[in-house]
């Protein structure tokens, strides 16, 4: 089966955020919802659409898609088949047409959604690990009414329009007869309860939105991009249900010397001329402090060597990494005249510069024109 992109399915960029994935859903569903289209592959449509919306979706499976592209869900293993694992088209339909459903129950405890946000870390804090409080704004359970809308003491009372059912009978005529179409009850959401007295907290939301300060472990060894969970941190949930997840994505900021590449850090080391030459002792920075560093005589620019052990410590564990360096040989510049000449006895006593070279070019183009 040649399954079409869930991006271009609908019609968005590879880098659309939730909203845009949102958006595009709801026009794509309705154009093709089968209820509207009578269309003799508006199901299909729709079943398409319904399946790539289940996935961009969710974080979690969109990243998996990303990286893996459609699974053969009868591979038994994280398959995206839509509809098989519970998530009907009613549970999608309800959340954003506001009920309209036969199945779901718009009373039932839901999980809240998940919250992500990015946070920007030093480099050292994310090799080793920083405790910090983050604080962001988000909707809390509204503590006057416990989340419910009503004002305390007051109760909520059957929907008077609906009866309780949360839903209501539309009659329409058409060219074709009376048509009757069961709609989510508008003057209750769907809920088949109406809220009498709203709280005075949270206007009958039962959701009021606090900046609220949340503790953040950076675990030791964190790379950039990498992202933590913080279990129950995310939205409320509804009519009861659990909160969501926070996901901390970490951005780290560069350093001004080390680069890192996983778990090992690459440095450059400027040494000079005569150090290169003779050979020195040095010490270098690591990110655990300063070690010294043996540079044998004779050694060339750009040679490696390795400090191992002396990297970063994995995230999850798994040993440490290395230092590598990388030697650059620094040519002298600003020779003032005592340097010069002794860089020139130097060439001569080492015989490095051939005879015709050092008697100067300008004496050779003389001795040309001149014809001797
Ligand atoms: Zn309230
Ligand atoms: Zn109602």
């Amino acid at each position: 089966m040649n399954k079409r992109d869930y991006y271009e399915v609908l019609g968005v960029s590879k880098t659309a955020t939730q909203e845009e994935i949102k958006k595009a859903y709801r026009t794509l569903s309705k154009k093709f919802h089968p209820d509207i289209n009578k269309d003799d592959n508006a199901s299909e449509k729709f079943q398409e659409v319904k399946e790539a919306y289940e996935v961009l979706s969710d974080d979690q499976k969109r990243a998996q898609y990303d990286q893996f592209g459609h699974q053969d869900p009868n591979q038994g293993f994280g398959g995206f088949g839509g509809g098989a694992d519970g998530f009907g088209f009613e549970d999608i339909f309800s959340t954003f047409f506001g009920g309209g459903t036969r199945r779901r129950d718009p009373n039932a405890p839901r999980k809240g959604d998940d919250l992500q946000y990015s946070m920007n870390i030093e480099f050292m804090d994310a090799v080793f690990g920083k405790e910090t409080t983050i604080e962001i704004p988000k909707d809390e359970t509204c503590g006057t009414c416990d989340g419910s809308g009503a004002k305390p003491g007051t109760k909520k009372k059957s929907c008077p329009h609906c009866e309780g059912s949360g839903q209501l009978n539309v009659t329409q005529d058409t060219p074709f007869g009376r048509m009757v179409n069961r709609r989510a009850c508008h003057h209750c959401s769907g809920t088949g309860q109406i809220i009498e007295e709203k709280c005075p907290t949270c206007s009958g939301d039962g959701k009021v939105r606090k900046v609220k300060k949340i503790k953040v472990s950076v675990p030791a060894g964190v790379d950039d991009g990498q992202q933590l969970r913080v279990s129950g941190q995310g939205a409320p949930g509804v009519n009861g249900g659990p909160a969501g997840d926070l996901y901390v994505v970490f951005r780290v900021r560069p350093h001004k010397e080390f680069e890192r590449d996983g778990d090992d850090i690459y440095l450059e080391l400027p040494i000079t001329f005569a150090q290169a030459a003779l050979g020195d002792e040095i010490e270098v920075p690591t990110v655990s402090g300063k070690v010294k560093l043996k540079i044998p005589a004779g050694t060339q620019s750009g040679a490696k060597f390795r400090l191992k052990g002396k990297g970063i410590k994995n995230v999850h564990g798994y040993g440490t990494g290395d230092q590598h360096i990388i030697i650059r040989v620094k040519t002298p510049t600003k020779l003032n005249e005592k340097q010069k000449q002794l860089l020139r006895e130097f060439a001569e006593i080492s015989g490095d510069i051939p005879e015709e070279q050092s008697s100067s070019l300008f004496d050779k183009i003389k001795r040309t024109i001149k014809g001797d």
